[in-house]
């Protein structure tokens, strides 16, 4: 069958989602850590599995051989995440699944955010079960979601400069893991996955001035002054300076992807960023 972890999570869901419209309900398998939140996914005819990364146990048996296994990777960052997705990898290895997918962060990336993916890379590489680095660029909803602030100032705010970001929707990286899964030839292939159109912060508030009327200027910081905005709005000290972080590496070109990876593996183009901006004014 093909089992997805991390299926509650907000790219695990698509992900589920788009396999039950390609593949037999009952060839799915969802792993989460509460089952009541997967009750969507159960009435839809997913199989339901509970397991959690903190507690290897309840991996024994979960997989079995021949199975096709995306690992979503975990969202505590302040965990020792390479040794929660170890305890999938070697479930994975000791079930003789045919494949085992990542979702991990672009090559190019050397924010501290991608410590954790290098160290599960690693490990799968040494597991020498057959692996796939679906190596995921920026999601738009990383700054759609986040919208309220930018129109209530008028500001996007950021640390990048003039540094593009290849990013593409959440149901894009979904699609290029179900035709991962669904697929055949992917055994040990690492994949580079953007958006076709790579966008700068200037070009990003013009599109949120476009669409909403209004004036919306980039206010280029620097990154002490980001950390100091992220800690002032609530966020802790440690994880606002990841996330300033991330906006030097943005800076660099860091999150610009080029391979045109995910266009092909999804076969059709990635979403546009105006399409997100859109769909975030309209909720
Ligand atoms: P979410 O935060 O929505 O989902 C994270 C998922 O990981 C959830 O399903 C969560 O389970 C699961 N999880 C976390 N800890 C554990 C654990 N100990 N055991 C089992 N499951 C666990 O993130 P997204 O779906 O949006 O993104 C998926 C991953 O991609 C993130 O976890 C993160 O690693 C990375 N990411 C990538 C970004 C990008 O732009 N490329 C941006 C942000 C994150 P539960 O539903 O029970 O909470």
């Amino acid at each position: 069958g093909i089992i997805v972890t991390g299926a509650t999570g907000k790219l695990g869901r698509l992900v589920v989602e788009q396999l039950l419209e390609k593949v037999p309900a009952e060839q799915v398998t969802a792993v989460v850590r509460s089952a009541g939140k997967a009750a969507d996914l159960a009435e839809r005819g997913a199989r339901i599995a509970v397991a959690d990364y903190n507690a290897p146990e309840t991996f024994d048996g979960l997989f079995a051989a021949g199975d096709k296994v995306l690992l979503i990777s975990g969202n505590e960052v302040a965990n020792d995440r390479v040794a929660q997705h170890r305890v999938v990898i070697d479930a994975a290895k000791a079930a003789g699944v045919a494949l085992l997918a990542y979702t991990s962060a672009p090559g190019t990336l050397s924010a501290a955010l991608a410590d954790d993916h290098r160290g599960t890379e690693e490990a799968l590489r040494d597991s020498g079960v057959p692996y796939v680095l679906l190596r995921n660029g920026w999601y738009h909803e990383n700054y759609t979601e986040n919208l309220a602030p930018v129109l209530a100032h008028h500001a996007v705010v950021a640390a990048a400069g003039e540094g593009r970001v290849s990013s593409a929707s959440r149901a894009d990286y979904a699609a290029a893991a179900v035709a991962v899964l669904t697929g055949e030839g992917h055994a040990n292939a690492t994949y580079e996955l953007g958006g076709d159109v790579a966008w700068s912060f200037a070009e990003y508030a013009a599109e949120l001035s476009r669409q909403t009327g209004e004036t919306i200027a980039y206010r280029r910081v620097t990154v002490e002054e980001l950390t100091g905005i992220l800690t002032g709005a609530g966020i802790p000290e440690p994880v606002a300076a990841v996330l300033a972080g991330v906006d030097t590496s943005i800076e660099k070109g860091e999150l610009v992807v080029d391979s045109g990876d995910l266009s092909r593996l999804i076969g059709r183009p990635t979403t546009p960023l105006a399409e997100a901006v859109a769909a975030a004014l309209a909720n």
